[in-house]
């Protein structure tokens, strides 16, 4: 679905990108682990088209990214594609990002509704759907407020797959919870995992990276370090970076 050919990304003098490749094949999950500050949070945007960038490639469905040159870099050229691929990569953050002053309902609904263009009669009993997907069927007509964070958080990944996109990015969509509101989250994106939901999935936990990702990404200051089936690079890493990372992580 995603491919990113030998990616640079700098903020001014600070390279942060140092020519990463990396692929999300439809139905795969791919996760990105590293160190804070490696660049995982800068890499997902850039798939998303949130950040420019100064050289290589990124590919949506086979399809190049169109590129004009700015005074730092390089942006992405054609509206109608940039569109295309924010309408189709629907991110999660950590920090959730509802929207305060709507229900969970008319959250999960205002994306399709005002960005795609369908009617709220048609979209209403698909986000309803998804909430109940999401175990928050019942919080429909709440306020954001009203929710715990780990709900909060299954509400935002109901909003994003109301897009019905082509793939998902999730940036630590775990990381801001407490531990037992973490595992609902995990059952969620364990359950979108088996679908075979496509995700870019960046995580600091890294049983949840061993438990649903096809392949896993090592990032170290801006370059993969490492990369592999999730059986091969948390039983038998290979780099000396690598072990260090995992050991204090796990
Ligand atoms: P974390 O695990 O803490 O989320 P990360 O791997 O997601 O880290 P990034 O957020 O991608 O790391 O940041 C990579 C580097 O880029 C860091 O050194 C960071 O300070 C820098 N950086 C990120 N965003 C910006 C920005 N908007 N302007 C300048 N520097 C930035
Ligand atoms: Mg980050």
């Amino acid at each position: 679905v995603i491919e990113v050919q030998d990616l640079y990304k700098s903020y001014g003098n600070l390279e942060v990108l140092k020519g990463v490749s990396l692929r999300a094949p439809r139905g795969h999950v791919i996760s990105l682990i590293g160190s804070s500050g490696s660049g995982k949070s800068t890499l997902l945007r850039c798939c998303n088209l949130l950040e420019d960038s100064q050289s290589g490639e990124i590919l949506f469905e086979g399809e190049p990214v169109r590129w004009k040159k700015t005074s730092s870099g390089r942006v992405a050229a054609d509206r109608a594609q940039v569109t295309r691929m924010r309408t189709n990569l629907s991110m999660v953050f950590q920090q959730f990002n509802l929207w305060s002053h709507l229900t969970v309902l008319q959250n999960v609904m205002e994306a399709p509704v005002t960005v795609l263009g369908r009617s709220r009669a048609e979209v209403e009993p698909r986000a309803r759907e998804l909430l109940a997907k999401v175990g928050i069927g019942d919080k429909a007509d709440a306020w954001p407020a009203q929710l715990s964070g780990g709900q909060q958080q299954r509400a935002a990944i109901a909003r994003a797959l109301c897009m019905e996109p082509k793939a998902l990015l999730l940036d630590e969509p775990t990381s801001a919870l407490d531990p037992e509101l973490q595992q609902e989250v995990v059952k969620v994106i364990k359950a979108l995992a088996a679908e075979h939901r496509t995700m870019l999935l960046v995580t600091h936990d890294m049983r949840l990276a061993a438990d649903v990702s096809d392949h896993v990404v090592f990032l170290h200051q801006g370059r993969i370090e490492e990369q592999g089936p999730p059986a091969q690079l948390f039983g038998a890493p290979k780099t000396e970076r690598l072990c260090q990372f995992l050991s204090a992580s796990m």
